[in-house]
């Protein structure tokens, strides 16, 4: 069978509810439905979600907070009339209301947008209703808790043919409500595919699937067909967000495929997230992503190869200040360390500071405002000249590449560049590979 999880742009409104169920009711094997809470109508509209962090916030503030709740209230009651369901939330909008009094979290608060919409797809469809908070289970430090979540959840799915259990949220073992973070209902749909074992995980948007780079920066950019976990992984670390990144760990394991698909198009073919294919991606490269806002810690040190540990005590300098490293390439006697900026500025002292006590090294310069660049391609490996390709568009478009990185996988190639020569980097990239192609 199949689980499928759709978006909230994919039930922001009725009309969007009476596509997911024309959706699901075309394919008998579409048996267990994860929704998020409904997103937004239009390119001003507010996300179900947010209106109730918002209104919990004003709850907790001691504000009255009839009129946000009532807000949030007529988002549902317009979707249950356009479906002309027999269906009132009065009594779940009062518990609500008790609760927000009673300051039950904004977890609670914002779990409630799925909980909902969830009832009202269980309703809509005549599915079992199943409440994420009684199969879903976090630990006490708040890390999400697999197998006790496996267990409980393949056990009460077992003999349940047909069910809907809303995305984003769990509990605690005392019962309190948790969500993911933001975007999590990806993960739930994940989580269940796993549980019942299904054939596939279809995971419903409003894009047809990953695009080989972010149509904010390249116009109109091809679609990607297949992609493996590994590539995703890493475009998703970068910054390509159709799909939380946190996603893929629980069908991976089982390898259940996920295909990404559009509710706006069904047919669409989407893109498939697999283990691993034989099918060659079209272009030597799967995918481009970066993300601005690195620094680089250059630390430099004469004779730095022979020196057993040093690598290791420049990391601890980082790892004392609590700042976790992005990449670290390294030369005979310098070694440089990339980092947030926004993470790493308020302690960067205190790290120069740890550098020459732990390192001692002749010196140290920070190069801020830094862009890194992740080409990824499982095609690359059998690729000759792919790196070559790489730098002579850059250089071609008049782009200093700051950092070089290639992974021994050979999966991906890393690029620093000047935070303000990024999208044009981006752009040279995608044309030799995707315009030009040889
Ligand atoms: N509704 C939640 C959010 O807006 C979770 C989700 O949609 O996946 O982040």
């Amino acid at each position: 069978m199949k689980v499928v999880k759709f978006g909230g742009s994919s039930l922001a409104s009725a009309e969007q509810f009476a596509k997911v169920g024309k959706i699901i009711r075309s394919d008998e094997l579409r048996k267990y439905v994860v929704p998020s809470a409904p997103g937004k109508r239009d390119s001003k509209d507010t996300k179900v979600t947010d209106m109730l962090y918002g209104c919990y916030a004003a709850a907790e503030a001691g504000e009255n907070f009839k009129d946000k709740l009532a807000a949030i209230k007529a988002r549902y009651d317009e979707i249950i009339k356009g479906l002309g369901l027999d269906l009132s939330l009065e009594s779940e909008f009062k518990t609500i209301a008790e609760n927000f009094k009673k300051k039950a979290g904004s977890d609670y608060a914002a779990s409630r947008g799925e909980y909902l919409n969830g009832i009202i797809m269980a309703s809509f469809l005549g599915y079992e209703f199943v409440d994420a908070a009684e199969v879903i289970k976090f630990d006490m430090e708040g890390n999400f808790d697999a197998e006790r979540t496996n267990e409980l959840l393949s056990a009460r799915l077992e003999n349940v043919e047909r069910a809907v259990v809303p995305g984003f949220y769990g509990s605690y073992e005392d019962g309190r409500v948790k969500t993911f973070s933001r975007g999590g209902s990806d993960i739930t749909g994940s989580i269940v595919a796993k549980a019942v074992k299904a054939e596939v995980y279809e995971n419903w948007t409003d894009v047809s699937g990953f695009l080989i780079a972010d149509p904010r920066i390249i116009d109109h950019p091809k679609g990607i067909e297949t992609i493996t976990y590994r590539e995703l992984r890493e475009l998703a670390y970068m910054g390509a967000s159709v799909l939380h990144e946190d996603a893929i760990f629980p069908v991976r394991t089982e390898g259940i495929p996920i295909n990404i698909k559009n509710t706006n198009a069904p047919e669409d073919n989407g893109t498939w997230i697999v283990e691993s294919t034989c099918q060659k991606s079209k272009y030597v490269i799967t995918g481009i992503a970066g993300k601005k806002g690195f620094c680089s810690v250059n630390v430099d040190k004469a004779m730095m190869n022979s020196e057993v540990g040093y690598g290791r005590r420049v990391l601890q300098a980082f790892e004392e200040n609590g700042i976790s490293f992005e990449h670290v390439p390294s030369g005979i006697d310098t070694m440089t360390v990339f980092v947030h900026q926004d993470e790493f500025m308020h302690k960067e002292q205190k790290v120069v500071s740890a550098l020459h006590r732990l390192a001692k090294p002749d010196f140290i310069d920070i190069e801020s405002d830094l862009a890194l660049i992740a080409v990824v391609g499982r095609g690359m490996k059998s690729t000759r000249g792919t790196a070559g390709r790489i730098f002579s568009a850059l250089a071609h478009a008049n782009v200093n590449v700051k950092m070089i990185d290639q992974g021994s996988s050979e999966l991906n190639i890393i690029i620093g560049v000047a935070n303000e020569d990024f999208e044009t980097a981006i752009k040279a990239i995608y044309d030799i590979f995707v315009l030009v192609q040889l």
